[in-house]
Order: C-alpha cells, then structure tokens, then sequence
C-alpha cells in the first residue's frame, strides 16, 4: 500500500466494473477511503469488500447518478462520517446500441444525456459546495475520445462526451482561485464490459478497436485509473481544464 492519499477521501462513481473499479482500488492502494457508488449493488459491495480485504479503506453506496438525492445523500456520506472529500471520480457512464443519427430515437437520446451529462453535472453541483468550504479539491469526470471529435454511428454518445468536457472546462475556469481544480480523461477503446457487450454485437469491432490505436491493442482499465490519480496529486496541481486523450496515439493519426 502506498500512502500519497493517506487521510484523502476519494468518491468514485460507475465504481462497480471497469474504469471506475480500477480506479477505486488505485485510489485505496494509496491509502486514500474510497466511497464505492455505482446502481449495482452486489458488484459495487465486492469491489468495496475487496479493498477492506487488501487493507484498505471503503464504504459502498448505491448511487444512481440521474436522481439528485442519490448523489446528494453520496457526498454527504463522504463528509459526515469521513469528515471531508477530496476527490472525485465521475465516472458512470452508458453507451447505446450503434446506429446512424437519423435512426436515433429521443428516449435514447434523453436517457443517455440523463447520465452521462446531467449525472456528471449533478455529481459536481453537490461535490464543489464541500470542496468550496476547504478551498480544496480535485475532479475528475470521464469524457471520451468520442468527445473530442466524430464518432460515427454513436453520434448521440459523442454529442454526450463533448458535454462533459465543456461542463469540464467551464467549471475549471470558474473555480480556479478557490483551490478546485477540474480535468477530464478521454479514453479510446478500454477493454471492459461496456466495449465487450458492444464487440458481442459484432465480432469484426474487436479487430478493427485494436487496429484504431497505432499502438495495436486496447487500452487497460489500471492504464486509466494512473491518469486520474495523477490529475489528483499535487503533481499536477497547475493542471486544470484539460481534457487528457489517453488513447493509444489514436487522436494523432
Ligand atoms: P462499464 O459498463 O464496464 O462500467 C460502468 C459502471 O457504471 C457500471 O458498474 C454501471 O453499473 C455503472 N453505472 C451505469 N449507469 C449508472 C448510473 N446511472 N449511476 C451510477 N452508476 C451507473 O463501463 P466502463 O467501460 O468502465 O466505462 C466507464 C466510463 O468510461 C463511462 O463514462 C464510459 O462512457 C467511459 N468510456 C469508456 C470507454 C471504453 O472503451 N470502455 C471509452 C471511453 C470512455
């Protein structure tokens, strides 16, 4: 166990699987108590049980992040019994079934705004206030490479990562002189559940994802959650508004 986040508190939300799973054990491998939130509960109670039983700290909630009491009640159990939060991770996301923009129907549209964009919104409308009262803090939402230009037939989820980034980059600047800094990731293709149900679909997408990074294969969870501990740390502390692509060298071809 590392100690840079010893007496840290850590929320992380989509914390039940893949980025967001890697990402709390980091966190708790460096001694920070990590707040485990994700809607499923049995996955989100074993990856909070499995950081108690490597001797780290943390506490599941269920939180689903398109009801605002949910996340109000997850950051007030980050400050009433750990008495403060220091970082956050938000991270739950959706993706939908491809298909081109004029076959896109609005209830899709509306739901996977609902929790990629007004999730992360509301994460940080209560989050910053408990940040704002130490003059500290650091967050970090999850964007997408489909966030920083096209993506074909996932238009609705591009147009969803776009958001995040200019809620990212907007609220950075806003609360700059209080000690808050705000920084997005950007990942390409990750190997974890949401890109396995879409590979499922079509088996050709396992090939051409590898083949779409020049490094030739897909990125790793752990390869994630490093980028978000770093924007965390004092490391980066002049590192504020960025959205980060962490893809592979996929954005540079
Ligand atoms: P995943 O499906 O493996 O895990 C997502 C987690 O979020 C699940 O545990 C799920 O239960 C939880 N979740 C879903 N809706 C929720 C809600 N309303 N409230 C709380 N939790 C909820 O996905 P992942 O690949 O780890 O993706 C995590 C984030 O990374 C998402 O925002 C996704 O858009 C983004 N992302 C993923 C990839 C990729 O290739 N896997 C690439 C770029 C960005």
């Amino acid at each position: 166990m590392g100690q840079k986040f010893e007496n840290r508190v850590a929320i992380v939300t989509g914390a039940a699987a893949g980025i967001g799973k890697s990402t709390a054990l980091a966190f708790a491998e460096q001694g920070a108590t990590v707040i485990v939130a994700d809607i499923d509960e049995k996955a989100g109670e074993a990856v909070a049980g499995q950081i108690v039983e490597l001797g780290g700290k943390a506490q599941f909630i269920r939180c689903d992040v398109t009801k605002d009491a949910d996340v109000e009640a997850m950051v007030a159990l980050a400050v009433n019994d750990y008495g403060r939060l220091d970082f956050a991770f938000n991270n739950a996301g959706i993706e939908i079934e491809h298909s081109k923009l004029a076959e896109g129907n609005e209830s899709e549209f509306d739901r996977i705004m609902d929790v990629n964009v007004k999730g992360v919104w509301r994460c940080m409308k209560h989050q910053i206030p408990v940040m704002l009262a130490r003059d500290e803090g650091a967050i970090v939402n999850t964007a997408s490479i489909a966030g920083l230009g096209a993506a074909p037939k996932m238009s609705i989820y591009s147009a969803s990562k776009h958001a995040v980034i200019g809620l990212t980059k907007s609220a950075a600047v806003e609360y700059a002189k209080k000690g808050i800094r705000v920084n997005a990731v950007c990942p390409a293709v990750i190997d974890t559940d949401m890109f396995r149900r879409a590979a499922e679909s079509d088996p050709r997408k396992a090939e051409y994802a590898a083949a779409m990074h020049p490094v030739g294969r897909l990125g790793k969870p752990e390869e994630i959650a490093g980028a978000v501990l770093y924007l965390c740390s004092d490391e980066a502390a002049f590192t504020t508004g960025v959205a980060l692509p962490l893809d592979g060298g996929a954005t540079s071809v």
